[in-house]
């Protein structure tokens, strides 16, 4: 029995001795499932699902949502330029985030960004000077911060007021109708993202509310606007959690709605990616400890960080020879005491076997990093029979690419 989503152990043990650990696995069939599912949810109602390029921007990955139609959210120029590598349409992209640069304002708009999410006062002034400066009015959202809990991690929680995300929304009534008055801007809505991980829709639903209200106190006052941007969040289940379904959450934003004649934007990032990745490693060897036994495998939060900065908990299985489980916490190489990928583990694991992370392909790839000097793992994508290499493992030589000695 398998205790999470992922392809079977021969594979698996193939694949890591074949391409080498640590290696990203990722299954299209899962991917092509969960498009399928937010597809069907959404239909019938007037809609885009731009998918949140920060979870996992693998080319591969965004190469596969785009020929199924999706949009796409991004959060910097870096994003969007692998959008379009993709064969993602900027027009279809949603560009999100606290603090855009002026060239990446100016990028964003060059190739036709079908919406600016613009989260301050001083970054509405920005955008309008820009676009001017280009001759070109800029589509632009408004992200309001509605001041609810999201119940989520401190660090994944953006709605609530002492955030730094989007707009107070006693603030945005009289920006939104500022805005209006900007020869650079044309405003077509309101943007809302309360957090991320969410498992719970009452949040979710406070915070459509209070956006709608604004958005209808707008629109009563004469502005036309035609979005609304329901940002993402949704949460998947790493051990127990119960998340809606992408079905009931869709039933809730279009209840939301109701008879608005709104195009109906949605944003997920997680809910897409993670359960179509794991993280394949192998045990170097299994240390004795005061309190339980180290099992030292060669990721670390170098690969995948969620564990060290969120105290984030993913399932674990060990592909190898069985024996009688022991409690131990399952860790990195690295040279930190928070490199840890599974604290307070019972299992049984030896020195050669694998272990496998699940429900690793959010805000795995995307977070990792160059720290202690190593190369970032490989990608393989399964799609049927075939496995493909869609992300070559790096070399030494990668490691100081751009740098200069005297
Ligand atoms: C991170 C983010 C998302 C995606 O969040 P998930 O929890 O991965 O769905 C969507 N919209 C915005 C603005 C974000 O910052």
């Amino acid at each position: 029995m398998q205790s999470f989503p992922r392809p079977p152990d021969k594979v698996l043990q193939r694949l890591a001795a074949r391409h080498g650990t640590p290696l990203w696995v990722y299954d299209a069939a899962v991917l092509d499932a969960r498009i399928a599912e937010w597809q069907r949810a959404f239909d019938g109602s007037d809609h885009r699902i731009c998918y949140a390029v920060k979870a996992n921007g693998t080319l591969a990955i965004l190469q596969r949502f785009a020929r199924a139609g999706l949009g796409f959210d991004v959060v910097s120029c870096g994003e969007l330029a692998r959008v379009e590598r993709a064969g993602g349409a900027p027009g279809d992209t949603v560009f999100s985030g606290v603090g855009k640069r002026a060239d990446e304002i100016d990028a964003a708009l060059a190739a036709g960004i079908g919406s600016l999410n613009c989260e301050s006062a001083p970054e509405l002034e920005l955008i309008n000077a820009r676009a001017g400066n280009a001759r070109l009015t800029a589509p632009v959202a408004l992200r309001v911060n509605p001041g609810v809990d999201a119940g989520t991690h401190r660090h994944i929680a953006t709605g609530d007021h002492d955030d730094k995300f989007g707009i107070p929304l006693d603030e945005a009534a009289s920006l939104a109708r500022y805005a209006a008055t900007l020869p650079g801007i044309a405003l077509h809505g309101l943007a809302v993202h309360i957090g991320s991980q969410l498992t719970d829709l009452a949040p979710v639903s406070a915070a459509l509310e209070r956006t709608l209200a604004l958005h209808d106190a707008l629109t009563a006052s004469g502005l036309r606007l035609t979005q609304l941007d329901a940002g993402g969040g949704l949460g998947v289940r790493y051990r127990d959690e119960t998340p809606p379904s992408v079905a009931d959450y869709a039933a809730l934003l279009r209840r939301c709605i109701g008879e608005r004649k709104l195009r109906l934007v949605v944003e997920p990032g997680r809910a897409l990616v993670a359960e179509a990745g794991v993280l394949v490693a192998r045990v170097e060897l299994v240390k004795p400890g005061a309190q339980h036994a180290f099992v030292v495998v060669d990721a670390g939060m170098s690969e995948l960080i969620r564990p060290a900065l969120y105290d984030a908990w993913h399932p674990l299985e060990v592909i190898g020879m069985p024996g009688e489980a022991f409690s131990c916490e399952v860790v990195g190489p690295l040279c930190e005491s928070g490199d840890v990928l599974g604290r307070a583990r019972t299992l049984y694991a030896e020195a050669g076997d694998l272990v496998v992370v699940g429900c690793a392909g959010a805000y795995g790839s995307s977070m990792s990093s160059h720290y202690n000097a190593r190369p970032r793992a490989a990608a393989v994508m399964l799609d049927g029979n075939d496995a493909r290499v869609v992300r070559k493992r790096e070399t030494i030589a990668d490691l100081w690419r751009g740098e200069t000695m005297s």
